[in-house]
Parts: structure tokens; sequence; C-alpha cells
């Protein structure tokens, strides 16, 4: 290990813990000390990555999110909703935050036309359970630059990634991007509906 020293974020620093094939999801709880917000996610998520680009919420002093997919009907705030408030209602992904602790319960798209329009973004960190789908690669590496990052670093932050098996992409992965690409054509009528 080369670059052991450059974090990224607490869930994959000391190494991505493989999920469990049978979870069946769990409760994300925010950081308020008390009267936490509670959300409960009913199965497994997909596409877990780290992400570095400037709208992900993230724990103190780490540079990447780690955000994941997840089914809109799977997802229902069980405790103190009252709290939540969406950061930017203009933005495609509406991200549900607690004003106490500012935490991003989850994100939600409204824009039924958007190509992932059913699909809930969330923190699964914010659970004590074990057993969430792991990060599978990293997002818009180059935009942690946009939150101050020194550009030296990115040589050694790349590197940490891939020692982590965390494939840096500047945009999202391929087949995320295949799969945005894939929705337009079909809405534009450049491929068959
Ligand atoms: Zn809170
Ligand atoms: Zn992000």
């Amino acid at each position: 290990m080369t670059y052991e020293n450059v974090k990224i974020h607490p869930a994959v620093d000391s190494g991505v813990k493989p999920g469990l094939s049978n979870f069946a999801g769990g409760t994300l709880e925010c950081k308020c000390a008390s009267d936490k917000v509670q959300v409960r996610v009913e199965g497994q998520t997909a596409h877990n990555h780290v992400c570095g680009c400037t709208k992900c919420w993230k724990p103190q002093g780490a540079i990447f999110s780690q955000v994941a997919v997840v089914g809109r009907d799977k997802v229902t705030v069980t405790a103190n909703a009252h709290k939540l408030s969406i950061v930017n209602a203009a933005a495609p992904i509406q991200r549900h935050a607690c004003t106490g602790c500012g935490v991003h319960m989850y994100g939600r798209i409204e824009n039924e036309s958007h190509p992932f329009y059913g699909l809930d973004f969330v923190h699964t960190e914010l659970s004590q359970q074990a057993g969430w789908s792991p990060a599978e690669f990293a997002a818009f590496v180059s935009s942690v630059i946009e939150s101050g990052v020194e550009p030296s670093r990115m040589e050694g932050i790349r590197g940490r990634l891939t020692e982590l098996g965390l494939q840096p992409y500047d945009a999202l992965s391929p087949p995320l991007m295949d799969a945005i690409a894939t929705h337009i054509a079909k809405a534009s009528g450049a491929l068959p509906a």
C-alpha cells in the first residue's frame, strides 16, 4: 500500500468491506444528540460509491461522500420528520437534510423524466446495521478541487482510490453514464423507446 495515509472517507479508509447478499435493510439516523431523524430503508442498496461532488453530504473532515441508491418506495421517514428541510428545491436531486445537525437523510428526484427517477440517494454509514452494499467506484473525483483540495494532491487521491479498488472517474461510472445517455436517446428518438 503506497497511499494508505491518504484519507478518502471513514467507511473505506481501512479497506472496503463486502456487503451481505441477503441483507434486508436498516435504519438511518441523523447525528443530533436527541430527537434523531430516522429513515427506514427496506432492502439492500445499489451502485454505492464515494463521490467528490460539492453537493453530497460528507462527514466532518472527509473529502468524499459515500452514497448509494435504493428504490424510493423502500424509503420511509419513521421519526422526527418535522426536522427535515430540502437543501435546494431547484436541484435535480432534492436533498432532505436535518435542520438540527445538517446531515442529509435522503435525496429524492421529483422530475419524472430524470434518468434516475424512482431512485433515492442514501448514506448507509448513518445506519448501525452492517451488510449494506459496498462502495464500488469513485465518482466526480476531480470535483474535490472545487471543495478546496490542492490539485497537487490528486495523484495521491487517485492512487489511494485505485489501491482500494474504487476506480476513479471524473463523472459517474460507465454503466451509469450509459444509462443516462440511453434515457436521453430514447427521449429524443435517437434510439427506439
Ligand atoms: Zn439531526
Ligand atoms: Zn456527490
